[in-house]
């Protein structure tokens, strides 16, 4: 009983753990990166909005592009204290690259933006140096574009 006793005082005396604030992620120098890593021209393209927000369990993902919005998500894992904010940051790059394929190239295929998106996920990470995050093995995760990948050669720009 003794050990259990002592885990609820320790667990009753310990600080509350910190509130998600859930509009806390700065966008930074992120939305530029993002459009040098997918070559477009920003300059009149204002940037999304983004919302860290909790995706719950059934999603595996840590963020999103809602498809013909203007918003993107971020799981709100990336607040919490133990997330890895370097690739939270990539992840935010991959989403904005979603959000700038779409507007640029509308007739551009999933596969063809996740190309995209994972190329600038990779750019960004290698660029701050954390060569541990790059996904050069993205398309394991997405076997609907492994046809893509055999038809098109290493790059993955849209042919539109
Ligand atoms: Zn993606």
């Amino acid at each position: 009983m003794r050990p259990l006793l002592l885990t609820l005082l320790l667990l009753l005396a310990a600080p509350a753990y910190p509130a998600i604030d859930a509009m806390t992620w700065e966008l930074g120098g992120l939305y530029e990166a993002a459009c040098e890593y997918a070559e477009v021209d920003c300059t009149e393209i204002p940037s999304p909005l983004l919302i860290v927000t909790d995706f719950g369990r059934r999603i595996n993902a840590l963020g999103m592009y809602p498809l013909g919005t203007n918003v993107i998500l971020l799981t709100a894992e990336c607040t919490g204290r133990l997330a890895d904010k370097t690739k939270c940051d990539g992840i935010v790059v991959h989403e904005l690259v979603h959000y700038l394929t779409y507007l640029v190239y509308p007739k551009i295929t999933s596969c063809q933006s996740e190309a995209l998106a994972w190329d600038a996920f990779n750019a960004y990470v290698i660029d701050v140096k954390r060569y541990d995050l790059t996904r050069k093995d993205w398309i394991k995760d997405y076997p609907q574009c492994a046809q893509f990948q055999k038809l098109s050669s290493s790059s993955g720009t849209p042919s539109e």
